[in-house]
C-alpha cells in the first residue's frame, strides 16, 4: 500500500528517537535517557533516513491482554503473538513487554518499539501519567524499556495510536482535521490535527467521554454525572437493554433468551447480536445509543470543526444499525445546520489492531504535537 499522501501535512520539524552511538545520520548522539534522546530533525531529512523502511513492533497493553504485532512501514501486521496482562505489576507488565519483543525480534530485526496503553502520558511521550487498567503512575516507562530493550521505545495514549492508525492506514486517510471516536465499555477519543496527534497543553486532551450531556445524569466512574459515555457507550447500551428485560417488557424477549434468560447476562454484545439477527427492541436500543453518540458529536464539531470524524471500537459491530442513526441525530443537532459543511461520520477500517499498528508506526515517525 502506498504511503498516505497526506504525509506530506506533517510539520517541518517533527522528532526521532536516536540509539546511543550514531544516530540515522551517522553523528554521534547524545546520552540522556540511558543512552537514548529525542531530537529534532528537518522533515524531509527524516524521511530519507529514518526507519521508514524497518520493521516496528507495537504493543496494545489492555485490562487482561498485552498484544503485540511486527507491523510493516503500509501498516500490515505481518506476525502477531500476546499474553494475558499481569494483574497490577508495573515490573511484571515490563517484563511481559520484553518477552514479547524478544519473541517477535527472533525471526526479524526490529527498528523500534511501541507502546500504546490506556492512560495519560506525559507530552514527552516517556512518562505514564497515570493508567487505570495498571499500576503506573508517574511511571517512567520509556526509559525503563529502552534500558531493557536497547531499541527505542515510544509510548503513548492506545486512543491516540488508533487515531494516528485510522490517519495513516485506516478511514482518516488524507483527513486534516481528524476526530477519531472508539465506542467501548467507554468512549475513547483522540485527535489528529494537520498531521500529527493533538493532545492539547498538557497531554491529556482527548477525554471526549466525560463531556457533560444530561446534567444530574447516570454516575460515572470518572466522579461526575450525565456523561457522554453513560449514554453512547457499549456499557450503556448493556444498561439499558438489562433496564427493559427487569421490567418483564414483552419486547425484550428476544434479548432474554438470548442471555438464557436472566437479565444480569445481558450485555452491549448481546444486544448488538440480536439487532443484526433482525429483532426490533434491540434495533430500538441501538437507536437511542446512536441518538446520543451523533449529540456529542455534534457537540465536538461545535468545538473541534472536523472534516471526518472515525468511530471505532466493539460497538461498532453494529455498523450502520449505530452510525445511521447517529448521522440523523448529528444532523440534527449541529451547530450552524444549514450554513455550514457536514462532517463526515464513518466507521473505523482497521479494527481492534489499530491501537498495535499506530503505536508501531508512531514508534517510527513520531508526528506528536507537543506544548
Ligand atoms: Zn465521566
Amino acid at each position: 500500500m502506498p504511503l498516505n499522501s497526506s504525509n506530506d501535512q506533517i510539520p517541518a520539524r517533527v522528532r526521532k528517537i536516536s540509539w546511543s552511538g550514531s544516530n540515522a545520520t551517522g553523528r554521534r548522539a547524545g546520552s540522556t535517557h540511558g543512552g537514548l534522546r529525542w531530537e529534532s530533525v528537518p522533515w524531509a531529512a527524516r524521511r530519507s533516513h529514518l526507519g521508514r523502511r524497518g520493521l516496528a513492533i507495537g504493543i496494545d497493553i489492555g485490562g487482561t491482554k498485552v498484544a503485540a504485532g511486527v507491523v510493516d512501514p503500509s501498516g500490515r501486521v505481518v506476525e502477531e503473538a500476546w499474553r494475558s496482562t499481569p494483574g497490577n505489576d508495573a515490573r511484571a507488565v515490563e517484563q511481559v513487554i520484553v518477552e514479547l519483543v524478544q519473541e517477535l525480534g527472533r525471526s526479524q530485526r526490529i527498528a523500534s518499539v511501541g507502546i500504546g496503553a490506556a492512560g495519560w502520558m506525559d507530552l514527552d511521550g516517556g512518562t505514564v501519567l497515570f493508567s487505570p487498567h495498571l499500576a503506573w503512575r508517574n511511571e517512567p516507562l520509556r526509559e525503563n524499556l529502552q534500558h531493557l530493550l536497547r531499541r527505542p521505545v515510544l509510548v503513548t495514549n492506545d486512543a491516540d495510536a488508533a487515531a494516528w492508525a485510522e490517519w495513516r492506514f485506516g478511514a482518516g486517510q488524507g483527513e486534516s482535521r481528524l476526530v477519531c471516536i472508539t465506542l467501548g465499555t467507554g468512549i475513547g477519543g483522540a485527535m489528529v490535527m494537520d498531521g500529527r496527534v493533538e493532545r492539547g497543553r498538557f497531554g491529556v486532551a482527548g477525554e471526549f467521554g466525560h463531556q457533560i450531556v444530561v446534567p444530574g445524569g447516570h454516575r460515572c466512574e470518572c466522579g461526575n454525572r450525565g456523561c457522554w459515555e453513560q449514554y453512547a457507550s457499549g456499557n450503556a447500551l448493556g444498561r439499558e437493554a438489562r433496564e427493559l428485560a427487569l421490567r418483564n417488557s414483552p419486547v425484550a424477549f428476544e434479548l432474554l433468551k438470548a442471555a438464557g434468560g436472566s437479565a444480569g447476562n445481558i450485555s452491549g454484545v448481546t444486544v448488538t447480536e440480536r439487532a443484526k439477527a433482525g429483532d426490533s427492541a434491540s434495533r430500538e436500543l441501538l437507536e437511542e445509543v446512536g441518538h446520543w453518540l451523533g449529540l456529542g458529536l455534534a457537540n465536538l464539531a461545535a468545538a473541534l470543526d472536523p472534516g471526518t470524524f472515525v468511530i471505532g471500537g466493539g460497538l461498532c459491530d453494529a455498523g450502520e444499525l449505530l452510525v445511521g442513526p447517529a448521522r440523523t441525530a448529528f444532523a440534527r443537532n449541529l451547530t450552524g445546520r444549514g450554513f455550514r459543511p457536514v462532517a463526515a461520520i464513518k466507521l473505523a477500517a482497521l479494527g481492534p489492531r489499530a491501537g498495535m499498528i499506530g503505536a508501531a508506526d508512531l514508534s517510527r515517525v513520531s508526528g506528536r504535537a507537543r506544548g
